[in-house]
């Protein structure tokens, strides 16, 4: 979510006149984009634009700005600690952005949340090769406890069907072969009569586009209407990212996840039961308050029931403005600490018992780009989502390739093009 507001941030500098550059030295304006949801990246990103005060001795017209989540949430405090920064912006406030670098006296905040904003009608700048992030929601209602979203991104609303839609052409005709289609509640997407399904169907006609992918759905949402779409069209990658955070309906009702463990492994089922080869990843909190060995084991259990593709695996910690932060934080750190290691063990051994299965079958995957490691090698996706490994020069970036799956090691696949 915050790569795709970046992307509208550097859309409305770009309609400015601004370029981007990668060499801080160079820039006259430098915005680093925040998130509050785990501990440590919000402290982490204000370090980050703590590193750049120095270059305002050589350009006093520097412009340092922190936007996004712990902006919304530190705002009062932020101007007083940090005073070298300028402009402190929520996450509904970028429109603003314009106005505020060329014609404010600095320093400026503004935090405003709004119940409409959708950033409708803006164009992001990508630069990314393959996949278009395009956002078609914001906020959320459902107030989890763990979570500070609702407070810092504010209440669900959502982009009218053809303001995405153009958005989308746009993308295809720029050169984009994916979509992912993104929300903090994507599938209680919900504009005058259109619900997700309806959207997905939508966008899933639209000529060009290879593939459609859509993050986050919450477990409550998913509904047969959205499987069937899903089902119906080859172009829906068939990959849900189905958050668990944990296994006992005593922890999943303390962090208020408004579903049962029998509820989610019933969401499973169906999906299943629509698409018997989808993939389904998760997220997953360890030591919640109140956890005891048995609540844990039941998480054991939903990973053995489930056996997820990919998991994104967390120690619980208090994050301040929630309402979990008033429950004790009674799990030892060291108990949190064996409990994680358990699960990414499991998870470790799921996958790679998973992704063996894949050995010798031949997958459709879409290239997007070089290996970090080598740079004779490519990697791209297949439709479940998995990472292939594949040795460059046999297929382009941006092209969809049958490739032969003849290894898998840790989280990897390796392949060759059929
Ligand atoms: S559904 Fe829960 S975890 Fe997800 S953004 Fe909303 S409050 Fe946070």
């Amino acid at each position: 979510m915050n790569e795709a507001d970046s992307e509208i941030i550097a859309g409305l500098l770009e309609d400015c006149n601004y370029r981007a550059t990668r060499v801080p030295e160079e820039a006259d304006i430098i915005l680093v984009n925040t998130c509050s949801v785990r501990e440590g990246a919000d402290s982490r990103a204000i370090a980050h634009l703590s590193q750049y005060k120095n270059l305002k001795k050589h350009n006093p017209g520097l412009t340092l700005g922190l936007v996004g989540c712990v902006a919304q949430r530190d705002r009062g405090k932020i101007l007083e600690q940090k005073p070298f920064i300028d402009l402190v912006l929520g996450p509904d406030t970028y429109r603003r952005i314009p106005e505020l670098i060329i014609h404010a006296n600095k320093p400026c905040i503004d935090v405003h949340l709004s119940k409409q904003e959708v950033y409708e009608g803006l164009m992001p700048f990508r630069n990314t090769q393959v996949n278009a992030w395009v956002s078609i929601m914001r906020g959320c209602n459902k107030f989890c406890s763990f979570c500070i979203v609702p407070f810092t991104r504010g209440r669900e609303r959502s982009r009218a069907v053809e303001s995405i839609v153009t958005e989308v052409k746009k993308a295809i005709q720029d050169g984009y072969q994916e979509i992912t289609l993104l929300g903090q509640n994507v599938n209680s997407y919900k504009h005058q009569e259109d619900r997700f399904p309806d959207l997905l169907k939508t966008v899933a006609l639209i000529p060009g586009v290879k593939r459609i992918r859509f993050t986050s759905p919450h477990p409550q949402d998913v509904d047969e209407a959205m499987l069937k779409v899903m089902r119906e069209h080859e172009n829906i990658c068939k990959s849900i990212h189905l958050p668990l955070q944990a296994g006992a309906t005593k922890i999943l009702k303390l962090m208020n996840r408004t579903y049962s463990k029998e509820k989610y492994l019933d969401v499973v089922d169906k999906i299943r039961e629509y698409m018997p080869d989808c993939s389904i990843t998760t997220d997953i909190i360890v030591g919640f308050p109140g956890e005891t060995d048995e609540d844990f084991e039941e998480t054991l259990d939903v990973m053995d029931r489930v056996v997820f593709d990919n998991a994104y695996m967390f120690k619980y910690s208090p994050r301040p403005g929630t309402a979990a932060v008033k429950l004790p934080d009674d799990v030892p750190e060291n108990v949190k600490a064996e409990r994680l290691n358990r699960i990414i063990e499991k998870q470790k051994a799921h996958l790679l018992a998973k992704n063996r299965a894949l050995v010798g079958t031949v997958q459709t995957v879409l290239i997007d780009g070089f290996s970090k490691k080598d740079r004779d090698e490519k990697i791209g996706r297949t439709d479940t989502n998995k990472l292939v490994i594949l040795k460059a020069g046999s297929a382009c970036i941006g092209e969809m390739v049958k490739v032969l799956i003849f290894d898998a090691v840790g989280v990897s696949l390796f392949g060759k093009v059929d």
